[in-house]
């Protein structure tokens, strides 16, 4: 060494300078690891409380703060307010526009609320389309009841996603604490209990919890657990309800309609246990009941030769069944085994569930068109459908909702009268269900209405009494009262 060095001491300073280097080698790479582990480990925490598509708290997190704030409510012996929210119908969005603008709505949706709510109020998401606000301290339900009206108007704007001018609404569940209920859990449970009721009672509003809703939400779960058992039970049952000719007084078709008599809990509305069945998913196994069921029946009576002027049978079809994928298949094997013509089978499709998500309903139509089937709008003048859409619908009937039927004649005249000329300009049929008076025959009549269905000719029925009529040939148009 004695050449590279000129002393010892350079050999030394050498040595020195070494050593420090790889120690400062040592140091930089244990931090960078070290470093590393810490990144990790902080995203691994951001991950695990907050929600990567809004950067709002997650579920974990809101647990947590809503925990913190009833303690502190009990230290102070003050309140907290629990706001769940709910986005309507935002599966279409998902569905029709993708998972990409269904991720950005929810990032906007945040936004607005971020932007309305105080700095105070902790705002999280906590599943796919639900966010909860932890208002603290909440005087009251009517303070609670503000913040929803004002989260509901801010949401009312259109959203701008993607070149498309999206609305949106949401409903919500409200609950207090301490007077709700006395713990997270039964707290939060509460909020979504209030928050179903405003859906029920027909979505974009808000319900403060009361325990009565918590008795019907039992009512309800005890009737979907029955509605899973009714079908191998054989509890359910069709009933139809014949539609008349008001020119020629005979019965031209037949609205098949469910029934159930539940073992456990009696006789059942459909009004009351289809959106249960919708809600649960069984609709589609019920519909299908349906379908095949009442495609049976109208074979046994084309083969009866009692089709001779029924133009078709009508089944009912629910939101679930259209956005069943299966659906088109399964009518197609059940009309293949019942042998029923296809011409014979009209499906009903409410203008509400139309109107939800028209696209995907246009092209369901046309392929059901394309098999033969009829198609009419049921409950018409309730879903806000325009013109330049019936026009490019494939259907062949609207009916007229009985609400409107019910108010005539008077109130109702000039709703009917305009469904009518605008049915009869696009060549469709009109058929007013709910008619329970002579006067409200006479008017339709008049203002030109092609058939009726309600109470003042007949009440649904089994298909042995349908059979009976059938059999009978009446000639309708010289009923004068309403049959006992
Ligand atoms: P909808 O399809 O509009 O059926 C007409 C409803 O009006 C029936 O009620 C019928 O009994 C009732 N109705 C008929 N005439 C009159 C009348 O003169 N006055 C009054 N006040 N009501 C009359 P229902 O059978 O209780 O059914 C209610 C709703 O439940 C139906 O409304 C339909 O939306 C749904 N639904 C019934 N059966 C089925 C089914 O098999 N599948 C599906 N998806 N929904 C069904
Ligand atoms: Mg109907
Ligand atoms: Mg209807």
């Amino acid at each position: 060494l004695a050449p590279l060095f000129g002393s010892l001491a350079q050999f030394a300073a050498f040595t020195l300078l070494v050593c420090l280097c790889a120690f400062g080698l040592t140091v930089l790479m244990v931090r960078r690891t070290r470093s590393a582990a810490q990144h990790a480990e902080s995203h691994l925490h951001y991950l695990a409380h907050v929600d990567p598509v809004t950067q709002l708290p997650n579920r974990h997190e809101f647990n947590g703060a809503l925990a913190y704030a009833l303690a502190r409510a009990d230290r102070q012996d003050s309140s907290v307010g629990l706001l769940l929210l709910d986005l309507d119908n935002f599966k279409v969005v998902n569905d029709t526009l993708g998972h990409h603008c269904g991720d950005q709505l929810l990032k906007l949706v945040a936004e607005r609320l971020v932007a309305i709510l105080r700095a105070t109020d902790i705002i999280c998401r906590i599943g796919g389309d639900e966010f909860v606000v932890i208002v603290e301290p909440a005087d009251d339900a009517s303070e609670m009841a503000s913040v929803a009206r004002k989260i509901l108007a801010v949401l009312a704007a259109p959203f701008a996603l993607e070149g498309h001018q999206l609305y949106v609404s949401a409903s919500i569940g409200v609950s207090l604490y301490p007077f709700d209920a006395q713990d997270v859990a039964t707290l939060t449970r509460n909020a979504d209990t209030a928050m179903y009721h405003a859906k029920h009672q027909g979505k974009n509003r808000y319900a403060v919890f009361k325990a009565e809703m918590e008795l019907r939400a039992q009512r309800r779960l005890r009737m979907e657990a029955n509605l899973r058992r009714a079908l191998q039970n054989e509890e359910l049952y069709l009933h139809y309800q014949p539609q008349i000719d008001l020119r020629s007084g005979r019965i031209v078709g037949v609205e098949a309609l469910i029934r159930w008599n539940c073992r456990e809990m009696g006789q059942l509305s459909p009004s009351e246990f289809i959106p249960v069945a919708e809600e649960s998913g069984i609709i589609v196994e019920l519909g299908r009941w349906v379908l095949q069921s009442a495609c049976r029946q109208a074979a046994s009576w084309c083969k009866a030769g009692l089709l001779d002027s029924l133009e078709h049978v009508a089944v009912n079809l629910s939101a679930c069944q259209a956005r069943d994928p299966g659906l088109m298949d399964d009518i197609r094997a059940i009309l293949d085994e019942t042998q029923l013509p296809h011409g014979l089978l009209e499906l009903e499709i409410t203008e509400g569930v139309l109107m939800d998500n028209i696209h995907a309903n246009v092209e369901l139509m046309r392929r059901l068109q394309d098999t033969g089937i009829h198609l009419s709008i049921d409950d018409f003048g309730t879903g806000y459908s325009s013109m330049s859409y019936l026009k490019r619908l494939p259907i062949d009937q609207l009916k007229i909702d009985r609400s409107f039927v019910h108010d005539l004649p008077g109130e109702g005249e000039a709703i009917v009268t305009a469904i009518i000329a605008m049915a009869h300009s696009l060549h469709l049929k009109v058929v007013a269900e709910g008619v329970e008076t002579l006067q409200q025959v006479e008017f339709l009549r008049k203002a030109g209405c092609d058939n009726v269905q309600g109470f003042f000719f007949a009440r649904p029925m089994t298909a042995a009494q349908l059979t009976a009529l059938l059999l009978e040939r009446r000639d309708w148009s010289t009923r004068t009262v309403m049959p006992a």
